[in-house]
Formats: C-alpha cells, sequence, structure tokens
C-alpha cells in the first residue's frame, strides 16, 4: 500500500465537488475534496494552487514511426492517396533502431502535452521489424505512460490492386500468428492494465476481406479491442465502390465490425444514414482534427455522430499528417474547427475537453480513465498559466484551450508522477532528439 496524495486546493479542476482537490491512493482517485474541505482519508499534501488540474488527456489514434518523416518534401501538398505512395517506400526502410527512436519520441511529446493514456497504431512491418509491437512494449514501460498498442497489419500490395508496395506488407498467417503471440504476451486486463494490445488492419485499400473477416474472429476469441482507418476520404468511397461495389461501411458491416470493440480513425465521410448504424453497433470515432485539415480530407461531422449516440474521443494521427505529436494543442484545433462548423451554442472549450478525456475513454473501452472521480485510475494532467500567452486570462479552464496551452507542467499516471516540472524524470530529451533525427536523416536519405 502506497501513501495517499492529496493534490490539494488547486487553482481550478474540470470535476464536480473538488474545489478543494482530490486525494489519490495506490493508482486510485480515492475521495474528491469539496470547497474549503480537507480529506477523510490521511494523505500527505501536494500544494496544488497553480495548477489547472484535467483527467489525464488520452489519445486515440497515431503512428509513432510517422515522427521521422515529419514535413517530408515528397509528401508536402498532397491528398491521402498521393501522401501515401511518396511516404510508403521511406518508410519499407524503417529498422528497430530507429522505430524505437521515433516511439520514444512520440510518447515523450505526448506526455509532455497533458497526455497519460495513448493508442498506437503500427501497420508498416518491413523485413527486420517483425518485433515492432515489443519495441513499443518497452519504451512505454521505460516512460510510464499507459498504451493500447495495435498490431496493424497490411496485406493487400500493389500486386493485388492495393495502394501499398510488396515492401512493407506480409501474409495474412504471419499476420495472424503474431496478433496471437502479442496479446497472450503483452495484453493485460484489469482496471489497473498498463499495456493493453488491440488488433489493426490498415484500411480497406491494404488489407484483404479475408484478413479483415480473420482479424475480427480473432478480437473476439481473445477479448480485444479492434482498430482501423475508415471514411476518411472520397477517394476511399470510389476505391471500395469500385472494388468491392459498396460503401466503406457496408464494407466493414459485411467483414463483422459493426460491434462494440471497434473503433474507427477518422469518420468524415458518413451518411446520415449510416450514424444510426455506427450508434446501434457501438462503434466509437477517433476525431483527427489537424490530420483532416492537412490532407484536406473533410470535416467529421462530430456534433451529429454525438446526437446520434456514438462517442467520439481526439487523436492527433500519425506525425507526417499533423505533423505534431501534441494532445493538448489538438483539443484546441477539434474545438476550433468543430465550433467553426456547428457554432457557439454546440461547442464550447468544454466539448473538446471531454472528446480527448470521457469520449477517447470510450474509443480505448475503458470506462476507468478519462473523468476526476471516487472510483477512477489516477490519470492526471495539471497545467500551470505562468506563461506569456496566458497572462490575462479569466476562467483558468477555457484558458488552456483557448490561449493554447501546449505543455503540462505535471503528468501522473496511474498514480505516479510521469512529467514533473515540465520534464520527464530521466529522460535525456536532447540525447533523444539527436538519436531520432540522425535516424530520420538515414531513412530519409
Ligand atoms: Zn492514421
Amino acid at each position: 500500500m502506497s501513501e495517499a496524495l492529496w493534490i490539494k486546493d488547486p487553482l481550478a479542476i474540470l470535476a464536480d465537488g473538488a474545489e478543494g482537490g482530490l486525494v489519490v491512493k495506490d493508482g486510485q482517485i480515492v475521495e474528491l475534496v469539496g470547497k474549503g474541505e480537507k480529506p477523510k482519508t490521511d494523505a500527505k499534501p501536494f500544494e496544488a494552487g497553480e495548477h489547472v488540474v484535467l483527467p489525464g488527456l488520452i489519445n486515440t489514434h497515431h503512428h509513432f514511426y510517422q515522427t521521422l518523416t515529419r514535413a517530408l518534401p515528397a509528401a508536402l501538398d498532397r491528398e491521402l492517396f498521393p501522401w501515401l505512395k511518396a511516404l510508403y517506400p521511406v518508410w519499407a526502410k524503417l529498422t528497430p533502431e530507429a522505430l524505437d527512436a521515433a516511439v520514444t519520441v512520440a510518447m515523450a511529446e505526448l506526455m509532455l502535452s497533458g497526455c497519460t493514456t495513448t493508442t498506437d497504431h503500427h501497420y508498416v512491418y518491413p523485413k527486420g521489424l517483425e518485433d515492432g509491437v515489443d519495441i513499443e512494449v518497452a519504451a512505454a514501460k521505460r516512460l510510464g505512460l499507459r498504451v493500447l498498442l495495435t498490431r496493424g497489419s497490411m496485406n493487400l500490395s500493389e500486386r493485388d490492386g492495393g495502394l501499398p508496395p510488396d515492401s512493407v506488407v506480409q501474409d495474412e498467417d504471419t499476420i495472424l500468428a503474431d496478433s496471437e503471440r502479442v496479446v497472450s504476451r503483452f495484453h493485460e486486463r484489469g482496471e489497473a492494465a498498463m499495456v493493453q494490445v488491440a488488433l489493426a488492419p490498415c484500411s480497406p485499400f491494404s488489407v484483404t476481406t479475408s484478413l479483415m473477416r480473420a482479424t475480427a474472429d480473432l478480437a473476439a476469441k481473445l477479448g480485444v479491442r479492434l482498430h482501423t482507418h475508415l471514411a476518411e476520404t472520397q477517394d476511399e468511397n470510389a476505391f471500395c465502390q469500385e472494388l468491392y461495389g459498396c460503401r466503406p461501411l457496408d464494407y466493414l458491416e459485411d467483414c463483422g465490425w459493426l460491434n462494440d470493440r471497434v473503433w474507427l480513425a477518422h469518420g468524415i465521410h458518413f451518411s446520415a444514414e449510416e450514424m444510426p448504424r455506427l450508434a446501434k453497433g457501438g462503434v466509437s470515432i477517433s476525431h483527427c482534427a489537424c490530420s483532416n485539415q492537412v490532407l484536406a480530407s473533410g470535416g467529421c461531422p462530430v456534433c451529429d455522430l454525438e446526437a446520434t449516440g456514438v462517442a467520439v474521443g481526439i487523436g492527433v494521427d500519425g506525425s507526417a499528417s499533423n505533423d505534431g505529436s501534441n494532445l493538448m494543442q489538438e483539443v484546441r484545433a477539434a474545438f476550433l474547427v468543430q465550433r467553426a462548423r456547428y457554432g457557439v451554442a454546440k461547442v464550447s472549450h468544454k466539448d473538446a475537453l471531454r472528446w480527448a478525456t470521457r469520449g477517447s475513454a470510450a474509443c480505448v473501452g475503458r470506462p476507468e480513465l478519462g473523468e476526476i472521480a471516487a472510483g477512477k485510475r489516477a490519470d492526471l494532467a495539471l497545467f500551470k498559466l505562468d506563461e506569456l500567452r496566458f497572462s490575462g486570462h479569466g476562467d483558468p479552464i477555457a484558458a488552456l484551450v483557448l490561449c493554447g496551452a501546449h505543455r503540462a507542467d505535471r503528468v501522473m499516471v496511474d498514480g505516479r508522477w510521469t512529467v514533473e516540472d515540465g520534464a520527464i524524470p530521466g529522460l535525456d530529451l536532447d540525447a533523444l532528439m539527436r538519436r531520432h533525427q540522425s535516424a530520420a536523416r538515414r531513412l530519409q536519405g
């Protein structure tokens, strides 16, 4: 049993009835403290008078390896399909050392922006990178970040009418065998789980129907979640129409994917008729506001999805389309793009924060995360308002979103501090950046 900690009298907190803070014990929030009150639990105080306390932010879509190809000249100013075609040959040169550097950079960037749980969608497996998930698990454990890593896959290459080249795809048997291996080796169950694994064929245009179906069956058998990209672009609609004679959602349903294990990245091009089918199935959506704008893919109808009963979370998406992994900035981007779409009455800063916390918790299937309440896991992001950008603020929580907070002062995951004074203890960022930049140069050269 660890000593209880009282996050005492915060400047502001995103929770009801917690003006006096909260108490953390054994990785869990055990008590909220009302205004002017003291905790019932015997707890050591942490003075939070300068901190705005949020539930830890949850990132529901990313491709860590893409931090190695940010702002790549060959991929600039292209839409999704030509953008991917420009990048696949570069990604085909990915090595275990480069992936380790990329994963560490992405995780560090996320953590410093207030992230406590992240997913990653790793689907590129050139020869020599068969242990991609193993590398990611090791990095997450080193840094103390909670993760839902997905065993991604591609098996439909150019030769068979798909988009990626042969050098980055694997065959179905190899993919399914490794999926089973990484789930049995790494997937933890229960509310305190720090490492979980989901299965994630990449997209309709890079995976065969047979693999889509087999992956859904395997996920049901193993009791894990399922993820893929869907309804991202009009090109994808046209591809599905041509190859499968239907729209992407019809195809997904035909593959056995309309169920509550599933969360989908993007979810832009759904019709009004399709949204209730998502809701009925219990499918949730990862909204990737920056990526959608950079690639001009379109805009996710977040409020329409939510009104239909579909949970929506936030994802930074791969760093080659965003090109950053800052989750707090992604909250602001989602707020801006959805505010512009729906107007002031429908979208507030609190909605954007809700998407990145409770909405994202639904995407990753972890109702014990994403909220500051007794009984939830102690995942917290604490921001200070001592930067120039906040000077003159009124509402401290609104200031985080509206003034553009980008760096947390402290982050806690399962009761342990993972960020202190704006830094990750034990991580030499300069050395990491040198290692990462030289890996990127080798890949791009
Ligand atoms: Zn993506």
